[in-house]
């Protein structure tokens, strides 16, 4: 399938889960997740109007920032090892993973300016995710004003793999509540505004349940 045309169908998916919601699809950035596909299908994308990139792997994306640079805007979605910050750190506009102090602290020393960051919370619970657990939340993120550089716009959560609807809802209701709190503590460097949920298989849910950033690969630009 085109880029375009898988574009088309999300488009409308994400207009009904608005109108079912309440909520404007201004408001819902795709993020493209270019992780699986090559960079001829990620040029694809671009053409196809798509300004947001995300990528899990330092290598992936600065094999793709090579071709690409600044053309689309870039967000890094995975586990970033602290060693690792330093290859990527002037090249993407968002970090979606921040999970630990030390991490943190490395952003913090190697950029010059502040860096628009998610806090990862593991809401589910599962061993296998990355990320505070919800009570974690908003201790962690009132140490991080120590570092000038860190911007915390808001959450981000990865779901488990499930079809049970009410529990992804319950999940994404939990990480919007955590927000809410966060946003209300008003920290300066903290506007937590922002809510990073919802994948290929969970996104209409995660846009009825709140969500600003949608990450989005194998239905959009596929996974081979
Ligand atoms: C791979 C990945 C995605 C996209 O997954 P799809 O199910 O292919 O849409 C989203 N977020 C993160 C953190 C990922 O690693």
């Amino acid at each position: 399938m085109k880029v375009a045309d898988n574009l088309k169908v999300i488009n409308e998916q994400i207009s009904e889960a608005c109108s079912r919601s309440g909520r404007n699809p201004e408001d819902i950035t795709i993020v493209t997740v270019t992780k699986y596909v090559s960079i001829e299908r990620a040029e694809e994308a671009i053409e196809a109007g798509l300004s947001d990139f995300g990528e899990n792997r330092d290598t992936g994306l600065l094999a793709k920032w090579e071709r690409l640079k600044d053309r689309p805007k870039w967000h890094f979605i995975g586990t970033l090892q602290s060693k690792k910050v330093k290859h990527v750190i002037d090249k993407v506009s968002y970090i979606h993973s921040l999970d630990r102090l030390s991490l943190a602290k490395e952003i913090d020393k190697r950029s010059d300016k502040p860096v628009s960051c998610f806090v990862q919370v593991n809401v589910s619970g599962e061993e296998s995710k990355h990320g505070l657990s919800p009570g974690e939340v908003e201790g962690f993120i009132e140490s991080l004003g120590e570092f000038p550089h860190i911007n915390v716009i808001g959450l981000m959560t990865m779901a488990p793999h499930t079809d049970d609807e009410d529990y992804l809802r319950k999940c994404f209701r939990t990480l919007k509540g955590l927000q809410e709190k966060m946003r209300s503590l008003e920290f300066p460097h903290a506007p937590c505004t922002e809510l990073s949920m919802g994948m290929s298989n969970d996104y209409t849910i995660a846009i009825e349940e709140g969500a600003t950033f949608i990450r989005i690969g194998s239905a959009l630009v596929g996974n081979d």
